[in-house]
C-alpha cells in the first residue's frame, strides 16, 4: 500500500497510509484541529489612518514575540530552540519594513498587507529546492498566522482538548502549536501534510509522541471523537480500529510501556550479550539539544553528529566561534564519553540555501557532495575543522570524515587538518594535537578498499543509507525504488563485513551509524559481522539496548554466517524473526 493511499477492510476499518515520524502506539478519540480561519478583511485606509494601524502591527509584533518566548520557557529544552526561528524572523529588518511599506504605499490595513508580505516570504521558502529550507515556509507561516490572531484578538485551540486519548487530527499543524502540546492528554497525531523534515514532526518526535505524515486526505474523512490508531512505526493511521486491531494495539502499548520501564533499569547496564560480549550503545545527534535525549536513553558517547543540519538551519555560515560553541557543548555534557563529530555533509539531498551549486546537478547524490565538496572548499573546511578542533580540549572529541571514496580523500582532508592546527597554534588557542580521525564507509569502494584506508584511520563508521543507496543503485529519496531497500542484501554485508575485518586486522575498531544500526531485528546480524560499536537514533537505544543482552554471540555468529551466504536476504530475515521470535518475542510484536 503505497504512502497517501487509503484502504478498508472488511472489519469497517479504513486504514491511512503515510509517513511515520515519530514512532509508538496511540489508540485514542479523534480532536478536530479546524483549519485555523485565515481568511483576511481588506479595507481602505485613509492617510491619517496608517500611523494606527502602525501601531496595531507594532502591538501585534510584541505580543507574538512575548508568546513565542513563553512557549520557549515553557517548552522542553530539546525544541525551545526551533522558536528561535520564528523569534528571529519576527526582527527580520525587511520582513517588517515590506509591512510598514505596504501599509503606507498602499493604503490598506494590517491584516491585508501582512497576509501578502508574508506570501511573498514563503513563496521564495517554498521554490527553494532543499526540502529543509522549504519546510521554514511552514515557520513564517506559523508566525504570519499568530500575528494576525493577536491583530484579531484571538488564542489558538489546542489548549481547548481537556481530556486524555486525544488524536490531533489536522490538515497541518505548526511547530508553536505542537510544542505547547500537553502530553499528559495528547496521545498521537494525525496530518494530512508534513513530512520527516519539517519542524512539526521534529517536535512530535521529542516529546515522544507517535505521529504520522502525509496523510494526503485524511481529515476531511475523519470526524471528531471516532477512534483512531495511530502506528507511528509504520506509519499507518486506522480509522475505527476493529476489536482485534484494538487488542493488538493495547498489547502492544503495554509492551513498550514495560519495556521502557524495564529499560530505565537497563539505562546504566552495559550493552553486553548474554556470553558476556560488550559493544559501545551510542547515539546519533543532529543538534546540539539533543545530547539530553541521548543522555537520557543510556547512550555511551555520541558516534555520529550529523553537523550539516547546524549550517542548514541558517541563513549563513555560522562562524567558527559559534559551530566551537555548539561542538563544545555536546563534548563537555558527553564527557568523558566520545563525541564523534562528523565534518560537513551537504550536497546530495541537504543544500544549503546561499551556497548551492550542487542544486543544479541532475545526480547529486553522486555529485559534489560531503567531503569533496569540503576539499573543493578548503576555507570552509578548516572553519569547521578548528572549531572541532578547540572544542576537543573540554572532552573526548573525535573526528571523521564524510564519504570518502579513495585514499587521497582521506590524505589531503588531513593535510587541511594540519593546516588547521598550525592556525590555532599561531593564534594560542589550545586543542588536542592527537584528536583521532575515523573514516565513514558509505561508498562500495571505501567498504572494498577499506583494508587501503584502515592504517591511516583510527575508526571506520559505516553508514549504511549510503552504503545500502550505492551498493544496490537505490536513490535514497525516491519512493518508487524504496522496496529495494534491503539492508540484509548480503552484497551489503560483505562490504560490511570486509570493512570490519580489514579494520581489525590492523587494530582499528569499527561502528555502525547507519539507520540500519537502530532496527533492533537487526541487531544480532550486526553483532555476529563482528561491529565493535553501534550509533543509533536516540529513541532507539532502549530497544537495541535489550536486543544486544538478550543475544549470545554465538547465535549472533550463526545468523550472519546465513545472511552472509544466502542467495537473497529473503531466508536471512526468516532467520532474525525466528531468533527474535525465540529471545525477546515482544521486541517482533513491536517492530512488525
Ligand atoms: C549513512 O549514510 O548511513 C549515514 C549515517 O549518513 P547520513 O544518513 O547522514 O548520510
Ligand atoms: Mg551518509
Amino acid at each position: 500500500m503505497p504512502k497517501g493511499a487509503t484502504e478498508a477492510t472488511a472489519a469497517g476499518e479504513v486504514i491511512f497510509r503515510g509517513i511515520g515520524v515519530s514512532s509508538g502506539i496511540a489508540l485514542g478519540r479523534a480532536f478536530l484541529r479546524e483549519p485555523p480561519d485565515d481568511q483576511v478583511v481588506e479595507r481602505d485606509i485613509a492617510r491619517a489612518e496608517i500611523s494606527r494601524e502602525i501601531a496595531r502591527f507594532e502591538a501585534a509584533l510584541i505580543a507574538t514575540r512575548r508568546q513565542i518566548r513563553a512557549i520557549q520557557k515553557d517548552c522542553d529544552p530539546s525544541v525551545a530552540t526551533i522558536f528561535d526561528a520564528h523569534l528571529l524572523f519576527l526582527d527580520d529588518g525587511p520582513f517588517i519594513k515590506s509591512v510598514f511599506a505596504g501599509i503606507e504605499g498602499r493604503h490598506k490595513n494590517v491584516e491585508l498587507v501582512l497576509r501578502d508580505v508574508a506570501q511573498g516570504f514563503i513563496q521564495s521558502l517554498e521554490n527553494v529546492k532543499d526540502e529543509y529550507v522549504r519546510e521554514r515556509a511552514n515557520d513564517v507561516q506559523d508566525v504570519a498566522r499568530r500575528i494576525l490572531h493577536n491583530l484579531a484578538g484571538k488564542q489558538p485551540t489546542l489548549a481547548e482538548i481537556t481530556e486524555r486519548g486525544a488524536i490531533i487530527v489536522a490538515h497541518d499543524l505548526a511547530p508553536s502549536e505542537t510544542v505547547v502540546i500537553n502530553k499528559a492528554l495528547v496521545a498521537g497525531i494525525a496530518l494530512d501534510l508534513g513530512s520527516p523534515t519539517a519542524h512539526t514532526a521534529v517536535v512530535a518526535a521529542k516529546l515522544g509522541i507517535p505521529t504520522v505524515v502525509g496523510l494526503h486526505n485524511m481529515s476531511p474523512q475523519v470526524r471528531a471523537g471516532d477512534e483512531l490508531l495511530v502506528d507511528g512505526a509504520k506509519g499507518l493511521v486506522i480509522l475505527r480500529p476493529s476489536a482485534e486491531r484494538r487488542a493488538q494495539a493495547q498489547r502492544q502499548v503495554k509492551t513498550k510501556h514495560d519495556i521502557e520501564r524495564e529499560l530505565t533499569r537497563l539505562r546504566d547496564l552495559p550493552a553486553e550479550t548474554v556470553d558476556g560480549y560488550r559493544l559501545v550503545l551510542a547515539a546519533n545527534i543532529e543538534l546540539p539539544q539533543d545530547v539530553e535525549a541521548a543522555l537520557s536513553g543510556g547512550a555511551e558517547g555520541i558516534g555520529l553528529f550529523r553537523t550539516e543540519y547546524f549550517y542548514m538551519a541558517r541563513k549563513e555560515l555560522p562562524t567558527e566561534n559559534e559551530q566551537y560553541e555548539a561542538y563544545r557543548s555536546v563534548a563537555k555534557r558527553m564527557a568523558p564519553a566520545p563525541v564523534i563529530i562528523r565534518t560537513l555533509d551537504l550536497g546530495g539531498d541537504k543544500f544549503l540555501a546561499g551556497l548551492d551549486a550542487s542544486q543544479q546537478e541532475s545526480n547529486p547524490s553522486m555529485g559534489w557532495r560531503a567531503i569533496r565538496f569540503c576539499l573543493a572548499q578548503p576555507d570552509l573546511f578548516r572553519t569547521q575543522l578548528r572549531a572541532i578542533l578547540r572544542a576537543s580540549v573540554v572532552g573526548n572529541v573525535k573526528l571523521m570524515y564524510p564519504m570518502i571514496s579513495n585514499l587521497d580523500e582521506l590524505v589531503r582532508a588531513n593535510v587541511i587538518l594540519d593546516q588547521a592546527k598550525k592556525e590555532l597554534l599561531e593564534k594560542g588557542h589550545p586543542f588536542n594535537p592527537h584528536i583521532e580521525v575515523g573514516a565513514m564507509i558509505e561508498t562500495p569502494a571505501a567498504a572494498i578498499g577499506a583494508d587501503l584506508l584502515a592504517p591511516y584511520v583510527k575508526f571506520f563508521s559505516l553508514g549504511t543509507n549510503d552504503l545500502i543507496q550505492y551498493t544496490l543503485a537505490i536513490d535514497r529519496g525516491n519512493e518508487r525504488v524504496a522496496y529495494l531497500y534491503e539492508p540484509a542484501h548480503p552484497a551489503v554485508l560483505r562490504l560490511i563485513k570486509n570493512a570490519i575485518d580489514a579494520g581489525h586486522r590492523v587494530g582499528i575498531w569499527t561502528g555502525v551509524c547507519g539507520g540500519m544500526a537502530s532496527d533492533p531485528l537487526m541487531t544480532p546480524l550486526l553483532l555476529g559481522l563482528g561491529v565493535d560499536e553501534l550509533s543509533v537514533s536516540c529513541s532507539s537505544l532502549p530497544l537495541v539496548k535489550d536486543a544486544i543482552r538478550r543475544v549470545s554471540l554465538s547465535e549472533a555468529r550463526e545468523i550472519a554466517e546465513l545472511a552472509l551466504n544466502s542467495p537473497s536476504a529473503v531466508e536471512a530475515h526468516e532467520r532474525f524473526r525466528e531468533l527474535t521470535k525465540k529471545i525477546a518475542p515482544e521486541i517482533l510484536e513491536l517492530v512488525e
